[in-house]
């Protein structure tokens, strides 16, 4: 049954659709495993450095951020449980991010690796991560660490619109959309962040500088960490990416 209304589906794909998907399953196949972590403050440059990577390596890119704000406008119960703490720009529980992590990690599209946008942020995260990949015989690559000063997120993460289906991230001034406050791609409308504001930036900033510079020395000890210069534009970060992972 299934097959057969599998196959149903296809026949209504358009044949450029086809091609275009066997082509890029035909590039992915000589592409490298990769299983990557990108850590750094909120407004980094992580989700904008994501979409480039993953199209590159043929990888899933799992933002725990985006994933639990999907959780909290659908109301599920993990969203109910989640929003507090997202609200007031603290973390959310381990067990929380775990679950969903955990889950996420079994999607066919995680096959050839996946960017963990988001996560781990905490050393019992890391720790919890390690384990689950110790099960399937994997191990983390490397970790990206988006080094940049807390002076200039402010201005980042107060002029971020986003998208919110695609987690696709535009800013005013640096990486403006096509059409002021609609998406390149879709066409749908942009949002801001509720956490997007400079009082809420502190305690997200206060929360990584904390929780999350620890998991860098935990991956530092395993001599795979690759430093970023994240302040740089877009593209020259893009540049020093491209050069650390080839
Ligand atoms: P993160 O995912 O680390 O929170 P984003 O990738 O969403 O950060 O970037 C935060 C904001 O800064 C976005 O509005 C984005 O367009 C912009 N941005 C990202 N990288 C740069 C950069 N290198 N220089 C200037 N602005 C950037
Ligand atoms: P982000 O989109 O990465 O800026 O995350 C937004 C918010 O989601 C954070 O401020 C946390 O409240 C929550 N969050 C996202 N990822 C994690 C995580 N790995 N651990 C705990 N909380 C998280």
């Amino acid at each position: 049954m299934a097959t057969g209304a599998a196959s149903a589906n296809l026949e209504d794909v358009p044949s450029l659709d086809l091609m275009s998907e066997l082509l890029r399953r035909m590039k992915c196949s000589s592409k490298p495993d990769k299983r990557l972590i990108l850590i750094g403050p909120p407004g980094s440059g992580k989700g904008t450095q994501s979409p480039i990577i993953k199209d590159e390596y043929c990888l899933c890119h799992l933002a725990t951020g985006d994933m639990l704000r999907a959780a909290v406008a659908a109301k599920t119960p993990l969203g109910v449980k989640a929003k507090e703490a997202m609200d007031k720009g603290e973390l959310v529980s381990d067990d929380l991010v775990v679950g969903i992590i955990d889950e996420a990690l079994q999607k066919p599209s995680c096959q050839k690796g996946f960017i963990l946008d988001g996560f781990p942020r905490t050393v019992v995260q890391a720790q919890k991560l390690d384990e689950m990949l110790e099960k399937k015989g994997a191990k983390v690559d490397k970790v990206l660490n988006f080094a940049v000063d807390d002076l200039i997120l402010e201005e980042r993460i107060t002029g971020r619109w986003i998208h919110p289906a695609s987690g696709r991230s535009y800013h005013t001034k640096f990486a403006p959309p096509k059409v002021p406050g609609v998406d390149d791609v879709t066409g749908e409308p942009l949002i801001q962040r509720k956490d997007d504001t400079a009082a809420v930036l502190k305690s997200r900033l206060e929360a990584f500088h904390k929780q999350t510079e620890p998991v860098i020395d935990y991956y530092s000890k395993k001599s795979i960490v690759a430093n970023l210069h994240a302040e740089k534009p877009p593209k020259e970060v893009t540049a020093e990416v491209q050069k650390v992972l080839s």
